[in-house]
């Protein structure tokens, strides 16, 4: 299997993923509830997570042991790993430590 296709994949759905955020985020509210619209952009958005954390898996990036759906860690200059979601540190393989650091990690 072609490693760049699969990687290219991967960052399509990130993209894709985070334009159809931005949709669902912009479509208006009316008396305080979201459109039918705005609930199926959001399960496509959520399939689309779920599609994106089992190709990074598969292609050997950290996900957060957190987060559902799993969430891609990314690295700090420092080379400490953290969870854009869920902000919290992340070890490979291992459940995040509270206790480490002050907890913000923005
Ligand atoms: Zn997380």
């Amino acid at each position: 299997m072609d490693i760049d296709a699969l990687h290219s994949a991967l960052l399509s759905i990130v993209v894709l993923s985070k334009k159809l955020r931005s949709v669902r985020e912009n479509l208006p509210v009316k008396d305080g509830t979201r459109s039918g619209v705005a609930e199926f952009l959001h399960e496509v958005e959520r399939d689309l997570q779920i599609t994106k954390a089992t190709l990074a898996g598969e292609l050997g990036f950290t996900l957060c042991p957190r987060c559902w759906p799993p969430e891609l860690v990314t690295t700090d200059l420092e080379g400490r790993a953290n969870c854009p979601s869920c902000g919290k540190a992340c070890h490979n393989g291992k459940a995040p430590d509270s206790k480490h650091g002050n907890g913000r990690f923005k």
